[in-house]
């Protein structure tokens, strides 16, 4: 296009949705032989464009990355305008719905299916672009710095780091410089969650243990659900603790409920004929579900007036609201009933789907067949009275279809009738047809693809009905799991007697006699129950005693109950009272993360900034042996720092520690106290008692341990 002309096409295509690639003469004439160098100098994209002449005044122009996993759905929006990173972390489908529509974004970068109801430019993008190593590279050469912990990113799932990497990426490859006004990337979170970074989720053991098992997490010990929305439903509650209380109070009441109301085996029992609808649902959606997801949801929606009567018996308030929030969608069930076999082929192609009596047509096709059973004997009995030949037979085989056939004894008796055509010549006998079996033949074969045609086009038919439905079994599958999850929650609370805690507003933990989950689950020996005391007043516990002699398991168990408290459900204690928690921080344990370049002590380090750095007297933290990767009184230099920074902020801190100097600290912070493990000596052998005491320890017992 002529260049003076150019930007009034920029814009006009701009508009119409479309990104335009600007190439220019970069060569000066007169200086260079040969053809002019030219190069792409621009690349204008309707979301990223700043230029006045594209772009109103008064419209802030966002980008956003959307990625999304089985378990999370994260977005980043980005504006070059503003020079702004947001991270959104861990949304429903409503919050990104809200958020797409307050933001507007124009242009919506993803490796799957777009948004629903979002308007703007697709940006196919492939899954590399997604990944931690992307954002690493890109966080270089936006922030130069390569971590994203180094930015305050620690707690970002991994989701959420993924949109975050395409989204740097893509504003580098169009905007083709370094995006040096861009501020670090800011997080946007919902006020109501208890922030669990990836360590703190990985120390506590949520999902899997530290050596990457399902087996001993806590998830296996609240894991009784009976079907697999339950299951991942309770999985993302574990991750997502909340501070409103009155939510957490709503699933407290109904765990109370399904408790008392002696229901629960029952319902266990009903929810286990419930298939997993929100994947028959996504399958539907993709139009990809085959003959055994449609009765599987069938199925399951028959079950669902049972689990409503089941729940309605008990007569509670509590469980009437989950029942009325159950719809069995009676027309989609009855129609799958109707169209469905009990137990259909498990692919279309093979027939055997769609039910008798549901389309005269398939019926007529069908029956072909059964009618020709009779009309097949008929013709048997005629040949062989018009032949003589009365042991004449009529058989099928797969290869050659249907023969009359001879045995050659027969033939030796007898002549062939004229109109016989050999077919097939075997040991012992002849095989014929005639024009009136072919013409049968390639009736009955013509019914049979016919019918299995009929069938894939009524089978094709069930699902517009279903897709009409969709929003509806997607509520459904929700409330399903919710339900589920509900009932795993309280038939652990029941059986292992665990206690509906006290949530209160006013920060503090007080646990009386609480105890490990899943350590009490997991062990035959019993186990010690402690309590805990943190207040503002008394915020920092410091821990002393022996190896081995329960520190950790302390520290963790106390994190547990509270996260257990915060997700709603009982806890392992005989009494609780937990107030807000904006964050648990877990410094715990010692990990190498030599392919990321960090020694131990350096990991050690870093975590122990970042809880430093962002801990409130909101928050609660867990430090295990702060300092010990290195010389002793560094180590307690940083021990003491430590301890004096979370004391200063307030956090709830169980700090536990081998610096024996640091349990004079309870003497100039008023908020310090101490306690400790205690542990028997007799002779040359110890006992671990594993009982929370007062007071800073006596001894060490390192030799004796
Ligand atoms: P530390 O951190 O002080 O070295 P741990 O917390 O790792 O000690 O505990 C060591 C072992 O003692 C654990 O494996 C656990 O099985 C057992 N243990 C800890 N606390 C208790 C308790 N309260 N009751 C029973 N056993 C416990």
């Amino acid at each position: 296009v002529p260049y003076h002309a150019a930007e009034t096409y920029q814009a006009r295509l701009l508009q119409a949705g479309f990104s335009v690639v600007v190439c220019e003469q970069v060569g000066i004439p007169g200086e260079s032989k040969g053809p002019l160098a030219r190069e792409v100098t621009r690349i204008l994209t309707p979301g990223t464009v700043t230029d006045d002449a594209f772009v109103e005044a008064s419209d802030d122009l966002w980008i956003v990355a959307i990625s999304q996993d089985a378990f999370t759905l994260s977005a980043c929006f980005g504006s070059v305008g503003r020079g702004e990173l947001v991270i959104h972390d861990r949304l429903d489908d409503t919050g990104l719905r809200a958020l797409l529509s307050r933001m507007r974004p124009r242009e919506c970068l993803t490796q799957s299916s777009p948004p629903a109801g979002f308007e703007g430019r697709i940006i196919e993008t492939p899954a590399w672009h997604f990944t931690r190593d992307t954002l690493s590279r890109e966080l270089e050469r936006t922030y130069g710095v390569s971590d994203p912990s180094g930015l305050g990113l620690a707690d970002v799932s991994e989701t959420g780091l993924g949109a975050t990497g395409a989204l740097l990426t893509y504003l580098y490859d169009t905007q083709r410089t370094a995006l040096v006004h861009f501020e670090r990337p800011r997080i946007e979170r919902s006020t109501h969650e208890v922030i669990l970074d990836h360590t703190t989720q990985k120390n506590l053991e949520l999902l899997s243990t530290l050596r990457g098992e399902k087996k001993h997490s806590l998830w296996w010990v609240l894991d009784r659900t009976a079907t697999a929305m339950g299951s991942r439903e309770l999985s993302r509650w574990i991750t997502a603790p909340s501070c409103d209380n009155d939510a957490v109070r709503a699933r407290q009441r109904t765990i109370h409920a399904l408790i008392e109301s002696g229901a629960l085996s029952d319902l266990k029992g009903l929810l286990g004929q419930i298939g997993d609808i929100e994947r028959i649902v996504a399958r539907i959606g993709l139009g990809s579900a085959k003959p055994r997801d449609l009765t599987r949801l069938r199925d399951s929606l028959h079950a669902i007036p049972f689990v409503i009567e089941r729940l309605t018996q008990t007569g509670d308030n509590n469980l009437l609201e989950c029942a009325q929030r159950l719809n069995a969608l009676p027309k989609t069930a009855n129609l799958l009933t109707e169209a469905l076999f009990e137990e259909p082929s498990l692919v279309i192609s093979a027939g055997g789907v769609i039910r008798d009596g549901y389309d005269p047509e398939l019926d007529r096709l069908r029956h072909f067949s059964v009618d020709a059973n009779q009309m097949l004997l008929t013709m048997e009995t005629e040949e062989r009275e018009r032949s003589g030949l009365s042991g004449l037979k009529l058989g099928y085989n797969r290869v050659h279809g249907y023969y009359f056939e001879l045995t050659k004894a027969q033939l030796a008796q007898a002549e062939v009738p004229p109109h016989f055509q050999r077919r097939q010549t075997l040991k012992n006998a002849e095989r014929f047809t005639t024009p009136e079996l072919k013409t049968f033949e390639d009736q009955a074969l013509s019914a049979e693809s016919q019918a299995l045609k009929r069938e894939r086009l009524l089978y094709e038919a069930l699902f517009p009905p279903l897709i009409d439905v969709i929003s509806e079994l997607k509520t459904l599958s929700q409330n399903l799991a919710r339900l589920d999850a509900l009932t795993s929650l309280a038939t652990v609370a029941r059986e292992s007697h665990w206690i509906a805690p006290e949530l209160t507003d006013t920060v503090e933990i007080q646990i009386e006699a609480g105890r490990h989950p899943v350590i009490e689950r997991a062990h035959s020996t019993p186990f010690v129950p402690n309590d805990t005391h943190l207040t503002p007043e008394h915020s920092l516990a410091l821990i002393t005693g022996p190896n081995m002699g329960g520190k950790s398991t302390y520290m963790r168990q106390t994190a547990l109950i509270v996260l257990l408290a915060r997700i709603g459900s009982f806890v392992p204690a005989k009494a609780a009272r937990i107030g807000p928690v904006d964050r648990i921080f877990t410094r715990i344990g010692a990990s190498d993360d030599l392919a990321g370049g960090r020694s131990t002590f350096m990991v050690e380090m870093t975590e122990t900034a970042a809880i430093l750095a962002e801990a409130t007297n909101h928050s609660l933290v867990l430090m295990d042996e702060v300092g010990r990767g290195t010389s002793t009184f560094d180590g307690l230099a940083l021990a003491w720092a430590s301890a004096e920074r979370l004391s200063e902020c307030g956090a709830l801190t169980l700090f536990a520690t081998h610096y024996f100097e640091l349990t004079s600290l309870s003497e100039s912070l008023e908020s310090v106290f101490n306690i400790h493990l205690t542990a028997e000596v007799t002779g040359e052998s110890i006992v671990f008692l594993h009982r929370v005491a007062e007071g800073p320890t006596s001894r060490s017992y390192g030799l004796h341990v």
